[in-house]
């Protein structure tokens, strides 16, 4: 099985059919952005992630819709964090969002005071935003910038909130399509306190979330910012080694290219150095 590279005009993500009707977003930048995916199923649009810019978000419903001609059915956040949902809000409100219930309790708990912060910034990420905007020749980069300044201005707003998960799961379940059918499966906690990852079984693709990284760094351990420390690291490698082992080609990873069984066995060895074995 071969992902093909799709045409599709993004700056934030390139577009990849990974099988018939499975799509995968990969970002165009790797690290620090996430990747996404969509299901045609025949008869549901399923997405799977929402990214973080919401002009990105914008693209992936683009791109959803014109590779698969319906509107997206559900939306599916793999976890909590706010790279993975921050685009909710570019969803139709009759779009149910699916996550686990651990994802709901904890987005409300620490989001919030993310958003203030992001509110309290606004203003001179504004200003930051626009001086970058004057010395810019490079098209792509005015695009994503003037995007940027839209976006702050948008935070800004008093009325501006997230949107969060409101289809809440506690175990796994199955999306039977008409055309494909999808394994929504239930981790529980591992990157964060309630993951969960999309499964084509028959055609051997898992989305994995951030259960996978293309690749890892030694510094997360001990860096006091950036990703977060797993609640579950123990967890987190056996799931990994326990995907690793069914017969699966092609691995979508939460950041970073497409990944194969190699990559899974990278991530569990480094959890095992970094986080259990301490
Ligand atoms: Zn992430």
């Amino acid at each position: 099985m071969e992902a093909t590279k799709l045409e599709f005009e993004s700056i934030y993500f390139d577009l990849y059919e990974l099988s018939s009707g499975i799509f995968a977003a990969i970002s165009a930048e790797k690290m620090p952005t996430s990747n996404a995916g969509f299901f045609d199923l025949g008869n549901y649009l399923v997405v799977f992630d929402a990214l973080m810019d919401p002009y990105s978000t914008v693209d992936l419903i683009k791109a959803s819709k014109q590779f698969t001609n319906k509107e997206p059915s559900f939306l599916i956040n793999s976890h909590h964090h706010m790279d993975h949902l921050f685009g909710n809000r570019k969803f139709p409100m009759n779009v149910p969002i699916i996550s686990s219930s651990e994802a709901l309790i904890e987005a409300q708990q620490t989001l919030g005071t993310r958003v203030k912060d992001f509110k309290e910034r606004a203003p001179e990420e504004i200003k930051r935003t626009e001086e970058l905007l004057l010395n810019e020749k490079d098209p792509n980069k005015i695009l994503e910038l003037k995007n940027d300044v839209n976006t702050w201005n948008e935070i800004k707003e008093p009325s501006f909130s997230l949107r969060l998960p409101d289809f809440i799961i506690n175990d796994s379940f199955t999306i039977k399509g008409t055309k494909n059918q999808v394994q929504i499966i239930y981790i529980g906690a591992a990157h964060s306190k309630g993951d969960i990852i999309a499964y084509f079984e028959k055609e051997k693709i898992c989305f994995m979330g951030d259960l996978l990284f293309e690749e890892t760094d030694p510094s997360w351990a001990t860096a006091a910012e950036g990703v977060p420390h797993p609640p579950d690291p123990e967890h987190l490698r056996d799931i990994l080694i326990e995907y690793a082992e069914k017969d699966i080609a092609i691995y979508v990873p939460g950041h970073g290219n497409l990944c194969t069984e190699k990559e899974l066995r990278e991530n569990a060895e480094f959890y095992d150095e970094y986080y259990i074995k301490k």
